[in-house]
Order: C-alpha cells, then structure tokens, then sequence
C-alpha cells in the first residue's frame, strides 16, 4: 500500500478534497493491492445525520452511513421492505456487513478479475489502456448495457433490491446543494468512459436512501444464484415485488443483478405481467423476451439461460405457485 494522508471530516463544512472512505471494506482492499492510490483519505464516519433508521412519510430515511447489518436487521425493514433485509444478508459476510456501510454497498466497484490486475489492460482502472476481458475469461461478465470499452457487471445484491423497492438516494454535492433522485439515476452508463461509474463527482456525497412505503400486502423475494452457497457475488440475481387479486398479477417491480453495469430494469417485463393470471405459461412467455440474442462475451452465454429460468423460479414462487418454504419470499403487511 503506497502512502496516504488521512483526515477524518467533523463536519460537512470540514470535507477537504481527496478519496471518501466510510465503511472501506472494499476501498481497502483496492488500496493494498495499488488499484486504487488515492493521496488522501476523507473520512466521514462522524459527519452527523447520516447513521440513524427514520421514518420519513409512510416511509424510511436510512442514513449513508448505517452499516449493512444494521439496516438488515432492523425490525421495521424486516416488516416491511422483507426484500431487502434478504438481499443484504445474501452478500459477503457478517463480518464484511458489520463494516459496511449503505452508501458504500452502492458504491462498490465491480468484480472483473483484470479490474484487481493492474498487469493487466483495464479501461476501468486506467481509462484507454484496453480490456482484458475482451478475449479473456469473462464468465461473471455482464449481459446488458455493456459496450465495447467495458463488459464489467455491478456486484452489489442490495442495489438491486432498493431498485425493485423504488428507492431513491439523497446526494451532497461538493457545493453544499441536495438532490433525491430514483436510485438508478446515480449510475452513470459506461458508454466510453467506463472509469466514470456514478454521477458522483469529487466532493459530492451520498448521505440518505429513501424507501417509499411498501405496497400493501406485497410479495417481496430476493433470489440469488451463485457458485457457492454463501460469500460468493451473485451471477444472476432477480428481486421483486408483487401484490396479486385473485390470482391476478396488479403489480410488480422487477430489478435485475450482476447482469449489467448497474442494477438492470426491464419495464417491458413488468409491463407484459401486470393484469396477467399467475401463470407457468406467462411466465415462460415473458422470460422468453428478456435476455438479449447474443452474449456480448461467449462466457457469459450461459447467463441468458440463467437469467430465463431464475426469473421464472422467482415469480413462481412471488405469485404462489410454488412452494415458498425455505426461499427469500416474505411478504409485507397487508
Ligand atoms: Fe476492465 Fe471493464 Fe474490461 Fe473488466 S470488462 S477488464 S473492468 S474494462
């Protein structure tokens, strides 16, 4: 690890220009093998009014800086927002999640292994050097919104259900303006400039996710597949959000990970089961229309399939027919 300067921000009128560190689960790590070398570290684990649970409207105000065990247990989101408590619990560890911190989990870079290999050529990491991927080994890759300068997906299981839950995040910026916005517009698309992955510039902070109220009665379920059972990245991931009359589907949101840059929608989905009958034939028909014709790299072929039949399980079980014993399904109080 190279040298670094250290200053711990007291207020917000104290933040000083270099690298934000909070939780630094993964910053640390980035740090030690030199992908990151940062000359100074801000940190803002004391900043106030970022660490508590509030209610806000029908809602809940979760402060950047409440770690990830914290908002995954707390009773309220359990009730509530089910969906995201079982996200959170599905990814790294309990120790990782004791450290970790809301804003830091959304923040997190991504997993591509020539991303961590600074002998290797990685547009990410050092813009216009290339893509070692391109070519290489690529089986956690992503499938949609990649480009020819990056193929990269976002590890984090939480963002993608604060997507299905239609969570919003409250922005500091540099010059002391807020702004909420819908959680996906954070992300900025690689385009040509994968290094830029966030809407964030220097300076600027997250300090609050919003959770609108959940929808009376909905199935929430968070269903992660993975090369092992637990302290692995997903390599699909489907969350979602039901609520159902009769046996009719009234509404659903749906968020896809560890398939894209970002957390990935496809409203055309949604669109396809609303006023639907819960049906296997539905089901396939839809899950036919989501996955691109072709992988952008032959080693993710295998997740269009992946994505196909992960979505079915999931809405099978979101919508009741099939057994919910033993899964991520919970549902919020009607
Ligand atoms: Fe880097 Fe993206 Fe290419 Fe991976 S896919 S090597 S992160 S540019």
């Amino acid at each position: 690890m190279r040298p670094f300067d250290y200053h711990r921000a007291a207020t917000f009128d104290d933040l000083a220009a270099g690298q934000i560190i909070a939780g630094g689960t993964n910053l640390l790590d980035l740090m030690k093998i030199q992908v990151m070398t940062p000359q100074r570290l801000v940190d803002i684990t004391r900043l106030d009014g970022m660490s508590g649970i509030e209610p806000e409207g029908d809602g809940l105000r979760i402060g950047a800086l409440v770690t990830n065990t914290a908002l995954a247990n707390d009773t309220r989101v359990r009730a509530g927002w089910p969906l995201l408590s079982r996200a959170i619990l599905a990814g790294a560890s309990a120790q990782i999640r004791n450290k970790a911190t809301t804003g830091g989990n959304l923040l997190q870079r991504t997993r591509c292994p020539y991303f961590y290999d600074t002998s290797q050529a990685c547009n990410k990491r050092a813009p216009g050097t290339g893509c070692a991927a391109q070519g290489g080994a690529g089986r956690m890759l992503a499938l949609f919104g990649t480009t020819e300068h990056c193929l990269a997906a976002h590890p984090s299981d939480m963002a993608v259900a604060l997507t299905a839950l239609d969570a919003q995040v409250d922005v500091r910026r540099a010059s002391g303006d807020t702004e909420r916005l819908p959680i996906l517009d954070l992300y900025a698309a690689p385009k040509d400039q994968p290094d830029r992955e966030t809407i964030l510039n220097e300076g600027d902070l997250i300090t609050a996710l919003i959770l609108p109220a959940p929808r009376d009665g909905s199935r929430q379920g968070y269903r992660k597949v993975r090369d092992r059972a637990s302290y692995a990245f997903a390599l699909v991931s489907v969350a979602g959000s039901v609520t159902m009359t009769d046996g009719t589907i009234d509404a659903v949101t749906l968020a896809f990970g560890s398939v894209a840059p970002h957390p990935w929608v496809i409203p055309e989905a949604e669109r396809q089961l609303t006023g639907q009958t819960a049906s296997d034939d539905l089901f396939r028909a839809v899950a036919d229309t989501l996955a691109p014709d072709a992988a952008p790299h032959p080693d993710t072929e295998y997740k269009r399939t992946l994505l196909r039949r992960t979505f079915i399980a999931t809405m099978r079980q979101l919508t009741g027919l099939a057994d919910t014993a033993g899964t991520d399904i919970a549902r919020a109080p009607a």
